[in-house]
């Protein structure tokens, strides 16, 4: 069975070919780590806003601490719309920890005032 994989690793956007063990098409090492990945254990960053009460901003941007299985991505998702957080947040600060049971943080990327 055949796949084209289209590398997000870099703008380059590369077609990386894979056809039983053989993998073509990529132009650097990064290229087939990804696609190795891929093919194993998909994962992906998140990042999204949650609502903050109690302070000025209506929102506060967050990210996932490290990629969690992409097969997650609409449980976290679905956690972080449903969830609200009291102001203030400092940047950093984890918002939603083991986000779906991923082991993986949701974390503030900058302060919620
Ligand atoms: S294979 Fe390398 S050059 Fe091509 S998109 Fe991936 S990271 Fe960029």
């Amino acid at each position: 069975m055949s796949r084209t994989y289209t590398c997000i690793v870099c703008p380059e956007g590369c077609q990386i070919a894979v056809e039983g063990e053989n993998i073509s098409g990529y132009r650097c090492k990064r290229g087939l780590l990804y696609v190795r990945q891929e093919r194993e254990n998909p994962t992906r960053n998140i990042a999204t806003t949650v609502r903050l009460t109690g302070g000025e901003m209506p929102l506060v941007p967050v990210k996932t601490a490290s990629p969690i299985p992409k097969d997650k991505i609409f449980e976290v998702m679905a956690l972080c719309r449903a969830l609200t957080v009291p102001a203030p947040v400092k940047k950093g600060e984890v918002v939603l920890p083991d986000a779906a049971g991923t082991g993986v943080d949701m974390v503030a990327t900058a302060d919620g005032i």
